[in-house]
């Protein structure tokens, strides 16, 4: 015994539909469903198959589930009245998963029931069919007054009593009963009856009961016109025919008989007119078919462009998280930055103020330097002249202890200010060779010759000997360099007795070293001295009575001269054999350069006459007797205005200008001095430091300098230099 089924969730389907989901469905697609549920009911199939359609599209494309469950339910339905069974479960199928994802229970019923219809209906698989109407059973016996629950109850009694499980059937129809005719749903109350009416019947063969069923059915059958129950009722007439038969009561089989086949050409004729099963020939069911699986496969491929937007879309709002979080750590960086940067300029201001700070006290402490060294060289230059004016004027005191002591005591505070003022320069101030072409050979032997007293002084020989390989000009910083073999060479003099002192200078195999070895037979160093040597202020200490006269600063200096020169000095030292020092500096080839030859002291004619432009009494006696003492005529200016005054009516073969002096300095002097025409060669006597007025005395075009004190050997090879020349 089938119910028809689908006509009732089909009503209750519209009930539920305009209860539950006009409001929260798009209205148009609710609407159609309507027209498309009402078509389907008046079995106007093509119609309803057509506006499902539209709505399936709808539904998918706005991931409606609840409306693509009810719509594949409507089509699977339409299907099912082709009898396309295959296509109608897969389309119920479709309808669960949709309704399952939404998890709606009432949609779940009907799809359930209608699957397990077409499998129980239409024979196909009773056991299959009956597990679908479980699962609609589950699904609704929690909704109150659902016309489902009793359905699939129904529906599951029938199958099981078909199946021939009778008790287990009939349990499902006892359990729904009550329900089932308090429902006033004529179609499933038929549908019980019928149920019942095969129990008694087939299983307990109780002829009234099953009568009495059988009569119940169709009492409540005809109490509806619809096709679906005049279908249920042509089966209860055919059943209730054969039920007689089989009571041998023909009579009332014939009865039933006759009214089957009455009924049967009413549906018939029915049928005709709405062109049903199939018969409607214009309507392509394959087509439709190809048209919902178009409809989904457009679907999934908007969802698979959906999901690939969605996937763009992350993407895109990764990226821009990711770019936002750059922009924002570059931001609270740039900010970081900004902070720092200021500090950093802060700071750098303050180290700038504090670097000028410091060059400015350097440069004081220079200045300061320079003139206290100025000041004390002054008078120092008297009280060396005048010990030596006393030793020459006074014979009998020449070996005289207080005179000897005077003379050390002067000549050590003399060297004493230049060291430390030569120290104090190269330590706070950056020093810069000044690189001129040599002859360097005539250079040695002026330095050589220059360092006479002092090896007499100590009874010492003193050995030449430069390489062949030595370029004969080279470029240097003469002065310095002087200044490093003047102290080493002294050193060496200083420290050796009745020995011999030599020095060999060559060049490396490459020619891009100038080496100096000075070699002494001495006294030698400790070896416990040797790695402090050129520290400040360090002297041996010895045990001899012998006093050496010095301030522990040549050493310092000549190390941070090669420094400076970018070479290297090594020392070697034996005690009472000698010392060996060797140093080297890079060698820079030079210009040719012309020198005027060198004279020996023979040379001076006694007929040159120098003017001395001096301002203090006591140097101007010193100079004068030391000019006189060496033949030479002397006149003394004590000021520039004086000397110009002089040079008037004068003509000399030198002029010594001092250039501290009150009034006009040398060197206003010596600018008034060219502006008369006079060509006489000036040289800057001057207690100040060389390095310092070195740039005025070229920029006042003086033609050279000599610092006091000096050694007269001094004084005579510039006289006979510019004697020479004019
Ligand atoms: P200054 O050179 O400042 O007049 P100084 O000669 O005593 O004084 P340095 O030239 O620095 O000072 O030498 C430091 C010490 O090294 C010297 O006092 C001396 O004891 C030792 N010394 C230097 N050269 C020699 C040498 N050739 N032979 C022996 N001792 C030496
Ligand atoms: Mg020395």
């Amino acid at each position: 015994m089938k119910i028809y089924s689908y006509l009732l969730f089909f009503l209750l389907l519209i009930n539920n539909l305009f209860s539950q989901d006009v409001l929260k469905n798009n209205q148009e697609a609710n609407k159609l469903f309507e027209l498309a549920s009402n078509n389907f009911f008046n079995l106007n199939n093509k119609e309803s198959i057509k506006q499902a359609e539209k709505i399936l599209t709808f539904a998918l494309e706005n991931n409606d589930n609840n409306l693509a469950a009810k719509t594949y339910n409507l089509l699977g339905l339409n299907f099912e009245q082709f009898t396309d069974h295959k296509k109608a479960i897969t389309l119920y199928k479709k309808g669960i998963f949709c309704a399952t994802k939404v998890k709606n229970d009432t949609v779940l019923g009907w799809l359930y029931n209608n699957i397990g219809g077409v499998y129980s209906y239409n024979y196909i698989d009773l056991n299959v069919g009956t597990s679908y109407f479980k699962k609609a059973y589950q699904h609704t016996k929690n909704i109150d007054n659902n016309g489902d629950f009793l359905v699939a109850g129904l529906n599951i009694g029938g199958n099981l009593i078909d199946l021939k499980q009778y008790e287990e059937g009939k349990k499902y129809l006892d359990e729904i009963k009550d329900k089932v005719l308090n429902s006033k749903e004529i179609d499933i109350v038929v549908a019980m009856f019928a149920s019942y009416a095969t129990y008694y019947d087939v299983y307990k063969n109780d002829f009234s009961l099953a009568e009495k069923a059988f009569l119940d059915a169709i009492y409540y059958g005809k109490k509806d016109k619809t096709p679906a129950i005049k279908m249920n009722l042509l089966d209860i007439y055919k059943s209730f025919a054969a039920f007689y038969e089989k009571h041998n009561k023909l009579a009332l089989s014939v009865k039933y008989l006759n009214l089957y086949i009455d009924l049967n050409a009413e549906i018939y004729n029915e049928e005709q007119k709405n062109i049903l099963n199939g018969k409607d020939k214009n309507f392509r069911l394959d087509l439709v078919n190809s048209r919902i699986e178009k409809v989904e496969q457009e679907n999934k491929d908007y969802i698979k462009k959906l999901n690939y937007n969605k996937y763009f879309i992350i993407f895109l709002t990764v990226l821009v998280f990711t770019f936002l979080t750059l922009m924002y750590f570059l931001y609270k960086n740039f900010i970081k930055n900004k902070k720092i940067n200021r500090k950093l300029k802060r700071a750098n201001i303050e180290l700038h103020k504090a670097k000028q700070k410091t060059e400015e006290i350097a440069k004081l402490k220079t200045q300061f330097m320079s003139t206290v060294s100025h000041e004390l060289r002054t008078p120092l230059y008297g009280v060396i002249g005048m010990t030596e004016i006393i030793e020459n004027e006074h014979a009998e005191l020449k070996d005289s202890k207080y005179l000897n002591s005077l003379k050390f005591s002067a000549k050590y505070l003399l060297s004493l200010i230049n060291d430390v003022l030569s120290l104090s320069k190269i330590e706070s101030e950056k020093i810069e060779l000044n690189y001129e072409s040599i002859d360097f050979r005539k250079e040695i032997e002026t330095i050589v010759s220059s360092m006479e007293v002092i090896a007499n002084q100590y009874h010492n020989k003193v050995k030449v000997d430069v390489s062949e390989h030595v370029p004969t000009f080279i470029k240097t910083d003469k002065t310095r360099l002087s200044q490093i073999i003047i102290n080493l060479l002294s050193n060496a003099l200083k420290f050796t007795k009745d020995g011999t002192v030599s020095i060999f200078i060559f060049v490396n195999e490459s020619k891009k070293t100038l080496k100096f070895e000075i070699k002494d037979t001495g006294i030698g160093i400790p070896q416990k001295y040797i790695d402090k040597i050129f520290d400040k202020f360090i002297q041996v200490e010895r045990n001899s009575d012998e006093q050496f006269q010095g301030t522990g600063l040549g050493l310092a200096i000549v190390k941070r001269f090669i420094d400076i020169f970018n070479g290297e000095i090594h020392i070697n030292s034996e005690i009472n054999v000698g010392t060996t020092i060797t140093f080297s500096i890079p060698l820079i080839l030079g210009e040719t350069i012309e020198t005027a030859p060198i004279h020996s002291s023979k040379d001076i004619s006694n007929n040159i006459s120098i003017l001395v432009v001096e301002d203090n009494k006591v140097n101007q006696i010193v100079t004068q007797k030391l000019l006189e003492k060496n033949n030479l005529k002397c006149k003394i200016a004590v000021d520039g205005y004086q000397a110009l005054e002089i040079l008037k009516s004068e003509t000399f073969d030198i002029i010594l200008m001092d250039i501290h002096m009150p009034g006009i300095n040398g060197f206003e002097t010596t600018e008034k001095i060219h502006e008369l025409g006079i060509k006489t060669p000036i040289i800057a006597l001057t207690a100040s430091d060389k390095y310092e007025i070195e740039g005025d005395i070229s920029k006042y075009k003086m033609n050279d300098l000599l610092v006091k004190p000096f050694e007269f050997i001094d004084l005579q090879n510039l006289i006979i230099k510019y004697i020479n020349k004019t």
